[in-house]
């Protein structure tokens, strides 16, 4: 293939997980736009290089990200994932740092940066969706409504004291001037806090839904920290988080200005150990994921012959990979329930299952297929009286805990 790796420019790649062609998976379709979505090519590549993995196809940014419906404050989780981050970067680097200051990059509706507010920080957010940052500054959170990269950093002249990209840099179609731009605005004694899925979660447990085209890149340790090496900066601490079902919070510094904590060289270790980085695991991957199309189509056939009425739990993005190259439609899903109210009455891309809110069902279904599985605590914790009505809730993946 003549395609170019995103992160070490190497042309050494080969194709690893083939999920066929695809909607855009945020592409929720009004009635009138069944049928009318496009379809794009959902591979994932391996660089024999870096060993970065990647998806080969880019759907343009300004289709995926100009008017997303995506909004951080609408679980409680990740409010209080948001809240606890905002603290830690606090409490172990800037406690007693006068006029402190934090940048988002990718900062949705403001959550993340109200929890810095609280602590006194001056705070800037910058967000490529129009609707999403209008609510936040509606909020006061002061918002750049654009693309985060070098030329925005440029622009704003400014450098702060920590800096935040939550579940954006796997999303970026810029990734050098993103990362120069990070390095550009970051004080000299900064400190950047990178979170991204842990490819190597998704791996283990199975979770390829979490491909999709906003993923562009899927990271290991050892990826990013080629990308970020390559840009002046380097990781000194880490760990696993369960957000969205298990990703890496990483800290990151300017070059030789902290040595690496002794639980990030334990993972970089186990990376190593258990051969996450070479294409072998990916090969095996690609298997596992056909294997786990002919059981779930196996269980859904086998509840539609026995009479019961399956619906969708939850209407999340990364569902619609599932459903997509499950080939699971209202031939087996009746419904998706969401929360979100900003899906209603909208249609899931590709196989058109209509969506209802989850406050406004007047009956319920057998079973709960769970498509946002990444909420299983939260989701078992809060549905234990329809558990109890013995309605049965499915989970297609099932997380270790952390
Ligand atoms: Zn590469």
């Amino acid at each position: 293939m003549d395609t170019i790796c995103r992160v070490c420019d190497s042309t050494h790649l080969e194709l690893a997980i083939d999920l066929g062609h695809q909607p855009w998976c945020n592409n929720f379709l009004k009635p009138e736009q069944v049928g009318q979505e496009p379809f794009y090519p959902l591979r994932v590549l391996y660089c024999h290089d870096c060993g970065t993995v990647q998806l080969d196809y880019t759907v343009k940014k300004e289709i995926m990200f100009g008017d997303h419906t995506y909004l951080s404050g609408v679980t409680k989780s990740l409010s209080n994932h948001f809240k606890n981050v905002a603290h830690e970067i606090d409490d172990r680097f800037f406690k007693d740092t006068p006029n402190k200051s934090v940048l988002d990059i990718g900062s949705n509706d403001g959550t993340q940066l109200k929890h810095f507010q609280a602590l006194g920080y001056d705070v800037l957010g910058v967000e490529s969706s129009k609707t999403t940052a209008k609510i936040a500054q509606d909020a006061g959170v002061p918002t750049v409504n654009d693309f985060f990269n070098l030329d925005v950093v440029k622009r704003l002249d400014r450098k702060f004291h920590a800096i935040n990209a939550a579940g954006v840099f796997f999303h970026l179609e810029e990734l050098h001037s993103v990362t120069e731009g990070i390095r550009e605005a970051l004080e000299d004694n900064g400190v950047f806090v990178v979170q991204f899925l842990y490819m190597k979660r998704i791996v283990d447990n199975l979770a390829f839904d979490q491909i999709y085209h906003e993923h562009l890149l899927y990271y290991n340790l050892n990826t990013i920290e080629v990308l970020l090496n390559r840009h002046g900066l380097s990781m000194f601490d880490a760990y696993l988080s369960p957000i969205h079902g298990g990703s890496i919070i990483g800290f990151v510094t300017h070059q030789g200005q902290k040595m690496p904590s002794d639980r990030l060289e334990k993972m970089r270790q186990a990376e190593v150990e258990e051969k996450s980085n070479e294409f072998s695991t990916y090969l095996d991957f690609a298997k596992r994921i056909e294997q786990m199309k002919v059981d779930n189509l196996a269980y859904l056939d086998k509840a539609k012959q026995e009479g019961k009425t399956v619906w969708g739990f939850g209407a999340p993005v990364k569902g619609n990979t599932m459903l997509n190259y499950f080939g699971v439609g209202t031939n087996h899903l009746d419904y998706l329930v969401e929360k979100n109210e900003l899906r209603r009455e909208l249609y899931s891309p590709g196989m058109h299952i209509p969506i209802v809110i989850e406050k406004e069902l007047t009956e319920l279904p057998d079973i709960y297929y769970v498509l946002a599985w990444n909420f299983k605590k939260e989701i078992l914790a809060n549905n234990q009286h329809l558990i109890d009505k013995g309605i049965e809730f499915y989970f297609p993946v099932n997380p270790q805990e952390i």
